[in-house]
């Protein structure tokens, strides 16, 4: 074991020194990677060396450097090497979190984790959660609870409210969750990105005159288009006054909340009925963490819970948890264990500077962007994302899109960051998001100067 173990810690601490050097995207080979793994099953055992050579020269390196610092595109996170260690211990004493009784130390130490994150995230103390695998699964298990409590088995006439920056895993959660296209409202957004809430009433108040039951609204913490957060305590007015369960989707934005000079910029995310935010993106895990927190635990268990014969007896006692009945997972893995190590380890201190870091990283790259004569932004970053497009003067609008998307292309073909694009109303934009553990102030600066490099080659006549 000792052997194994050192085998794999070298090649991984091989792998983290070797980050800065790393191409930012390296994803082409995949066809070439298949065949090299295109075997029958394997009936004999390899040699430990030659199964690591495989993986870590030929499997791992064909990807976008998800794990290193120039990760700036989509919503980045980390591979937060504590949290991987937890994970890591979690796996080999394979402790059973789903019910109490049959691990209660281990439920216990992630019930604790999830009062911490409520706590930090400035909700109430009565609320609690649940960790999932990541905000699609927080999301669909939010509109389940809602619809559960609000709809119960009715649901034809349940409408949901969401506007035209949401993610795509909302409007998803809500198909998957039996309401149809016809019963999801699109409510514009202002040129910031951020929800209208005078259509959103009009929008409600219609249906109610139409004879639908207005039921979800999700504000967002974060959008992932230009990072614009919702007006949320209006959303919260709203809600309340009409019975809707209000959602905050702060999978990229939430854990902003334990900055403390951007908890104004979040405020009103308290007053949700649930949030999901995501571990593996704002406190930088590895892929595979969400959270999702609910004002009151018995929204999710009236939606999740279930005992049977062949399982040990559920709990009476409200503070200890089966957390099989506040989910639909039974049989899982202990989430616990990979926020609480680095918690401890570290401090929530360490957690706090390095989304301070982030934020002031991105207010950097927003000030010498907004410098340059022809580049537009929609709104400056709210928390570490901001959307970005440059319109040289005498370009023809009509060809905005093409350039901006040659633009992008140029400014990743060093590979050295990666960004990525999106569209708003309908114009192509390209994105900076820091939020990546190993992002630090050198990096977004060559990042910069790569950028000013090639907008300033978009003004040459080609
Ligand atoms: C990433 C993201 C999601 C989806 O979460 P996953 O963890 O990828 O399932 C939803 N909403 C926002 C704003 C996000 O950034």
């Amino acid at each position: 074991m000792r052997r194994l173990i050192d085998g794999v810690a070298h090649r991984l601490i091989e792998f983290i020194a070797a980050l800065p050097d790393q191409p930012a995207a390296d994803a082409g080979g995949g066809d070439a990677v298949r065949a090299l793994l295109d075997e029958p099953p394997p009936e004999e055992g390899t040699p430990p060396a030659r199964a690591l050579d495989l993986l870590f020269s030929k499997v791992v390196p064909c990807s976008l450097e998800t794990a290193g610092p120039g990760y700036l595109a989509y919503i980045p996170g980390g591979g937060l090497f504590t949290a991987a260690l937890g994970e890591f211990a979690a796996a080999i004493v394979n402790r059973y979190v789903g019910v109490f009784a049959a691990a209660p130390g281990a439920a216990e130490l992630e019930a604790q984790v999830i009062r911490w994150m409520a706590e930090l995230l400035g909700m109430s103390p009565s609320a609690f959660g649940v960790l999932t695998t990541g905000g699609s699964m927080s999301t669909l298990m939010a509109v389940i609870a809602a619809r559960e409590k609000i709809l119960g088995d009715d649901t034809n006439r349940g409408t949901v409210y969401v506007s035209t920056e949401v993610h795509h895993v909302v409007t998803r959660a809500a198909r998957i969750a039996g309401i149809a296209a016809r019963q999801i409202r699109i409510v514009p957004a202002d040129a910031a990105g951020r929800l209208k809430t005078e259509a959103l009433r009009d929008i409600i108040a219609a249906d109610r005159t139409m004879g639908f039951k207005p039921f979800f609204v999700c504000g967002s913490a974060g959008t992932v288009n230009s990072g614009a957060v919702d007006p949320l305590h209006e959303i919260a007015d709203i809600a309340r006054e009409g019975g809707l369960w209000f959602h905050v989707d702060g999978a990229y934005g939430a854990m902003f909340r334990l900055v403390p000079e951007l908890a104004p910029v979040l405020a009103g995310m308290e007053r949700c009925d649930s949030l999901a935010a995501d571990p593996h993106k704002g406190l930088f895990l590895a892929y595979g963490t969400g959270l999702l927190l609910v004002r009151d635990q018995a929204d999710l268990r009236r939606a999740f819970e279930g005992g049977a014969a062949y399982l040990p007896p559920m709990q009476e006692d409200g503070r200890r948890v089966d957390f099989c009945e506040l989910s639909p997972e039974l049989s899982r893995d202990w989430r616990g264990l990979r926020l609480w190590l680095p918690f401890k380890l570290h401090g929530v201190a360490a957690f706090r500077a390095a989304l301070a870091e982030k934020r002031e990283l991105a207010v950097l790259a927003h000030e010498r962007l907004a410098a340059e004569p022809d580049v537009e932004i929609p709104a400056p970053p709210a928390l570490s994302l901001f959307a970005f497009r440059q319109v040289p003067k005498g370009l023809d609008p009509a060809r905005a899109d093409d350039h901006n998307r040659d633009l992008l292309g140029r400014i990743n073909a060093p590979r050295r960051i990666l960004i990525t694009g999106t569209e708003i109303d309908g114009d192509f934009y390209l994105r900076f998001c820091v939020l990546h553990l190993r992002t630090h102030r050198e990096r977004v600066e060559e990042g910069l100067a790569i950028i000013a490099r090639e907008l300033e080659r978009g003004r040459r006549p080609s």
